[in-house]
């Protein structure tokens, strides 16, 4: 994906604050943080969004969230964190490229979402 913002950080095009990589993901911190600690697991496979997984992906995807608690945890989420996948335009996704947002830090994060 020549123009993929997330491809082009993959290939080292453009620069990030890396937090952890191995052959089939990589990890780094977001570049407008949403609380002290935020940061992106993404598969180096373009895969647009959460829509678009298939069965093959399966190992990937497992690999994926097994990382998550470890590198929180590794980031300082000692007590918790939320893990967010924004997917497509309801969803408020920018970048589509598959991504998983770790989000925390010491207090707690406010609500979400609202209710009623
Ligand atoms: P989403 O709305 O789920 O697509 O979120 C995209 C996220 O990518 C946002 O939180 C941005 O702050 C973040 N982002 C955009 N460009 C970069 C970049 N070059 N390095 C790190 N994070 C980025
Ligand atoms: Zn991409």
């Amino acid at each position: 994906m020549d123009n993929c913002i997330f491809c082009k950080i993959v290939r080292k095009e453009i620069p990030c604050n890396k937090i952890y990589e191995n052959e089939d993901i990589l990890a780094f911190n977001d570049i407008n943080p949403a609380a002290p600690v935020h940061f992106l697991l993404i598969p180096k496979l373009h895969i647009d969004s959460l829509v678009d997984i298939q069965d093959n992906h399966q190992n990937l995807l497992g690999k994926m969230l097994l990382l998550v608690p470890d590198l929180a945890k590794e980031q300082g989420c000692e007590d918790g964190f939320r893990t967010i996948i924004n997917t497509g335009r309801v969803g408020g996704q920018e970048i589509f490229h598959l991504h998983f947002h770790i989000i925390g830090g010491r207090e707690r994060l406010p609500v979400m979402i609202h209710q009623g």
